[in-house]
Order: C-alpha cells, then sequence, then structure tokens
C-alpha cells in the first residue's frame, strides 16, 4: 500500500483520490514553479516505477470511499509510467467516479501515449508557453523537447480524445506572462473545454513570484471564456462552524459522519475541517485504522488536504 495519497481537496478537481505511479521526483520538465521542489530524475524515458498490480490492489481495496475523481499525478509527470493506460482503463472498470489524468503535456506528442491517456474521462494538461525561449525559461525541459511539437500533440489529442480537456496555464511574474498573447493564441489552437489561469501559491522550486490578483483579472481580456483556478475562500459558514464545533465537542466522527450528519458535500466537510484545525479548534487523531476528528487542540495525525 501506498500508492494512493488522500482524498485531497483538489482546487479544480473537488474531493480527488491520487494515484502516483512515479518515484519522487521524476518528471520530463523542470518547472521554476514546481511545488515539488527541484526535478530529481530529469528523464523522457518511459517506464516502471510501481508494481502495477500492487496500485490496482489499492485501488480496489479503497474504491467505495467517498471522492469526486481518481486522479493519475503525484510525484511527477504520470505520462513517463508506461503502464498507465493499463492502470487508467482497470480502473475504470473498478470505480464508479471519473478518472482524471494531469500531465505536462509533452508526451502527447506520441500516439501511444495519446491512446493511453484517452482513457481517461477528464485530462488537465498545461502550456506554460508558446515560444522555445520561454518554454525554456519556465518548464526547463529534458532535451529533445520542442514547444511547437507539444501544442500539435495538443491538436492531435483533442482530435481523438471524447472527454473533457482542462488545459492551465500557469503564469509567473516576469518569466512567461510577457508573452500571453502568443500563449493565449496556442491555447486556443488546441481546443481545450477550459482555459484555466493559475499562478504561483505553493512553495515553488525557485524564488519566483506570483501575478497579483489585479494581474490575473486582466489576464481575462487577453484570455477570453478562460477562467481562474480559484484560491480557497477559508471561511466557514458561521452555522456550519458553531454545529460541528458542537457536534465534535459531543462526539468524536470520521469525514463521512459529518458529512451525513451536517449534510454537507465531502469537499467541503474536508476543508471546513482543515480550516477549524488551523484555528486550533478541532484536531484529529487515527484510531482503530480511521481518522477521526474531535473538538480541542491535538496532535495532527495526517496531513490531507493540500
Ligand atoms: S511538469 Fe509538473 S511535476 Fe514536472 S517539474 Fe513541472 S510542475 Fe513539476
Amino acid at each position: 500500500m501506498g500508492y494512493l495519497f488522500g482524498p485531497v481537496l483538489s482546487r479544480r478537481l473537488g474531493l480527488s483520490m491520487g494515484v502516483d505511479l512515479l518515484k519522487y521526483k521524476t518528471c520530463n520538465m523542470d518547472c521554476v514553479y514546481c511545488e515539488l521542489g527541484k526535478t530529481a530524475c530529469l528523464t523522457s524515458h518511459r517506464g516502471r516505477f510501481v508494481p502495477p498490480e500492487k496500485v490496482l490492489m489499492e485501488i480496489s481495496a479503497r474504491k467505495n470511499e467517498s471522492f469526486d475523481h481518481i486522479t493519475f499525478a503525484g510525484s511527477g509527470e504520470p505520462t513517463l509510467c508506461r503502464d498507465l493506460g493499463e492502470i487508467v482503463r482497470k480502473a475504470k472498470e473498478m470505480i464508479d467516479a471519473p478518472v482524471a489524468v494531469i500531465t505536462n503535456s509533452t508526451l502527447l506528442v506520441s500516439p501511444g501515449v495519446r491512446r493511453e491517456v484517452a482513457a481517461a474521462d477528464v485530462v488537465l494538461p498545461s502550456l506554460d508557453a508558446a515560444t522555445e525561449g520561454a518554454f525554456r525559461a519556465i518548464n526547463r525541459p529534458a532535451s529533445g523537447l520542442r514547444i511547437e511539437k507539444i501544442v500539435q500533440g495538443l491538436k492531435d489529442f483533442r482530435k481523438e480524445f471524447c472527454g473533457e480537456i482542462w488545459l492551465e496555464i500557469m503564469l509567473v511574474k516576469g518569466v512567461n506572462d510577457r508573452e500571453a498573447e502568443l500563449i493565449a493564441r496556442a491555447a486556443e489552437s488546441t481546443h481545450p473545454d477550459r482555459i484555466q489561469l493559475n499562478t504561483v501559491v505553493r512553495s515553488p522550486a525557485e524564488p519566483v513570484s506570483p501575478l497579483s490578483e489585479e494581474e490575473m483579472q486582466k489576464m481575462l481580456e487577453i484570455f477570453p471564456g478562460a477562467e481562474l483556478i480559484p484560491d480557497w475562500d477559508w471561511s466557514v459558514p458561521a452555522k456550519t462552524r458553531e454545529r460541528l464545533i458542537d457536534h465534535l465537542s459531543r462526539r468524536p466522527s470520521t469525514l463521512e459522519e459529518i458529512c451525513a450528519i451536517l449534510e454537507l458535500a465531502g469537499s467541503d466537510a474536508i476543508k471546513y475541517c482543515k480550516i477549524l484545525e488551523r484555528d486550533g479548534l478541532i484536531s484529529r487523531r487515527l484510531h482503530g485504522g480511521k481518522l477521526f476528528f474531535h473538538s480541542g487542540c491535538g496532535h495532527q495525525a495526517e496531513i490531507f488536504i493540500s
């Protein structure tokens, strides 16, 4: 066990059960904004990093848990795993929730990789540059990767894949924001279902800066029809806060119980618990293999919200 993580609360996918098919941190890019830190293994060669049968056993063991998506992401670029297609197909047979793949788009130049990724329901590729110079500055790719070919790979994938494509564009101040118009044109040419704009919100690999909220709003004029990936609204409705604290002071509960008793969606319950934990009003502990929330401060057994 240990190939699944979460469920985590994803800003784009709701409550997401993550699947990690890589060794930390294996990628064919070394993005300046990467929240995983510097790339430890920079490679464009696909390989087997984890035993596929064990991953599938773990998916099977957790298939009845509550989540909005099962998401192939994790310690690097998931398409570098040569078993991705088979695992995605078998996961789909096991679970009801939609399957998502987050990718840096580079290997979509390969028809074989496109076929594997197309087994998912929703694909979240990224595109941060339109020129070779900006591509090298922001993504620091392994040798042999060319931005023009990657854009063509995204276009080819669009023609072959009938599911949802949500294209993410990470904007970093002074690195790629000056060529936003070119990126917008390249992004539109790939015809995704959604274009989602992001900026640096978590600890980046290098000391790079985000765009301000005002600058991100202005980007919407350059990317018409795009959306901003939302930052969390770090507040709990007053009534929910009162009911949650009151309930947990009487009875420690699992996330599922909290959802049922307070009639909350899983993603809301997990977010509210995280906020109340941060405020020192509730805490969590493991008991009998289950995670319970209870009132008052305590030791955090597990961080599971990103
Ligand atoms: S492609 Fe993703 S995992 Fe790889 S370095 Fe960039 S942000 Fe990190």
